[in-house]
């Protein structure tokens, strides 16, 4: 790929689709946790996957959130604020796109001159072939002008026997046995050759083989049909049955093209669950995001205990706790390094989120990014209510990875759970709030596969309540 198409697909990763069912806050945080993102790529050296993120913001607020319906009640202050740190990425995307663009053509370089030796030898290879399926075609012709040359020499004398007119030949009470020529059985429907046609045939028994065929049919009593001589020639040839390729429509073996990789199966899919944990391929592609599948999310053991213990007083009156899960990312893995408790309203089937301005503080001075969120069912099992997916939907559709986290109290059972595809577009397209029925076929949520818990990590728990 050229540098121009491969900054083309970089752009259209970056595309953000806004939808006004999300509120507008969602994305201005969003926004905030992209640029957090950025920075850990550039500085890992990954300039693609940090191109990529800065481009989202860049479409983001540019263009984008003004489409929002809400966008009229954003404070002047918070818009403000917005474009200065807009103008900062719009010029760091623009010099990464010309670092970029000079590496992409030095990668083109190196694949054209790699490519043309590819061909180079390809083609070698093709000859090579070539060569040597015509070198085997002449030896098969060679032995065929021999075997028959003997046969037409039996022939001959088998008719000299027949009339017992050649002195040196055995006599006719013995003939040939079938073996020691190439000769079918003598057809008995035919009336044997006079000697006169085989003489007029073959004026001179000493050139026999150079005599060149007549164009009508050979009339010799001994070729039966083509199918027989074919069979009998075939007998005494088991080259040919190998290589069994009629002359002039020789096509060389399919040779296998390395530069061209096989897609991986699974890649099509932007919210599926590998059981495989995601292992990108840096050469070709940015690496995040919906596009690629899932980054793993590694979650402390302690958190649920922690968690648990925080939400007891609530749980034991049968009512609901929240807890917001903040991480960082490094290497394309996040870590969950801190729980937030914010203030919220709970019942015993739902709880809601206040004080987002609060939570929006803590993300920024601890520098973390919302990678999850952590709820009891005091009286239920573990699963997703039509508000539990509509919740997860509005942070799943800014990160992919986003994971959540449900604690049954009374099965003592904890699930780690995201969207389904199907999930992901059915709740997009739901209008309806509070609790409402949902399709249950396919499953709209799932067990989240690239959630990996880890017992040695510790948490940091911050009680904004
Ligand atoms: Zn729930
Ligand atoms: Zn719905």
């Amino acid at each position: 790929m050229d540098s121009k198409t491969r900054l083309r697909k970089l752009a259209e990763a970056a595309t953000i689709r806004i939808e006004s069912n999300i509120p507008i806050r969602r994305y201005f945080r969003s926004g905030n946790e992209i640029l957090k993102m950025a920075k850990v790529y550039d500085d890992e050296g990954n300039m693609e996957a940090a191109y990529v993120l800065y481009l989202k913001y860049v479409s983001l607020f540019l263009e984008g959130i003004k489409e929002h319906k809400d966008y009229a009640m954003v404070l002047p202050a918070e818009k403000k604020k917005t474009n200065q740190t807009l103008k900062l990425v719009l010029a760091i995307s623009e010099e990464m796109k010309n670092k970029l663009r000079k590496r992409f053509d030095e990668e083109y370089e190196v694949w054209l001159v790699e490519e043309e030796q590819r061909n180079k030898r390809l083609e070698q290879e093709r000859q090579r072939q070539l060569e040597e399926h015509k070198k085997r075609e002449a030896e098969a012709k060679e032995r065929a002008a021999l075997i028959e040359k003997d046969r037409q020499l039996a022939i001959w004398t088998q008719a000299q026997i027949d009339k017992g007119l050649d002195p040196d030949q055995p006599p006719p009470s013995s003939p040939l046995p079938p073996s020691s020529c190439h000769v079918p059985p003598h057809p008995q429907s035919l009336p044997p050759p006079s000697y006169d046609e085989l003489v007029s045939d073959y004026p001179n028994s000493g050139s026999i083989a150079s005599a060149p065929y007549r164009d009508d049919p050979p009339s010799y009593p001994s070729v039966d049909s083509l199918a027989d001589f074919t069979n009998n020639l075939r007998g005494h040839l088991p080259d040919l049955q190998t290589d069994n390729v009629p002359a002039g429509s020789y096509q060389p073996p399919p040779s296998f093209d390395r530069s061209v990789k096989p897609m991986p199966s699974g890649s099509g899919s932007s919210h599926g669950h590998s059981n495989v944990p995601f292992i990108p391929d840096r050469s070709s592609k940015p690496v995040f995001g919906h596009d690629l599948g899932n980054r793993p999310v590694i979650v402390p053991t302690k958190l649920i205990s922690r968690f648990l213990e925080l939400a007891r007083p609530n749980s034991d009156r049968d009512i609901e706790t929240l807890g917001m899960l903040g991480g960082k990312l490094s290497k394309n893995k996040f870590t969950v390094t801190h729980l937030l408790i914010p203030k919220q309203t709970g019942q015993s089937d739902r709880c809601d989120l206040q004080g987002h301005e609060d939570l929006g503080e803590a993300y920024d001075s601890e520098d973390i990014i919302l990678v999850g969120w952590i709820h009891t069912h005091p009286a239920y099992d573990v699963f997703l209510s039509s508000v539990d997916m509509h919740n997860q939907y509005e942070y799943q559709n800014m990160l992919n990875e986003f994971v959540a986290i449900v604690c049954s109290i009374k099965f003592n059972e904890t699930g780690y759970l995201t969207l389904t595809e199907t999930g992901m577009e059915d709740i997009g397209k739901c209008t309806q709030e509070n609790f409402h029925p949902h399709s249950k076929n396919p499953p709209l949520f799932g067990p989240a596969q690239h959630v990996i818990t880890d017992d040695s990590l510790n948490i940091k728990v911050m009680d904004l309540r």
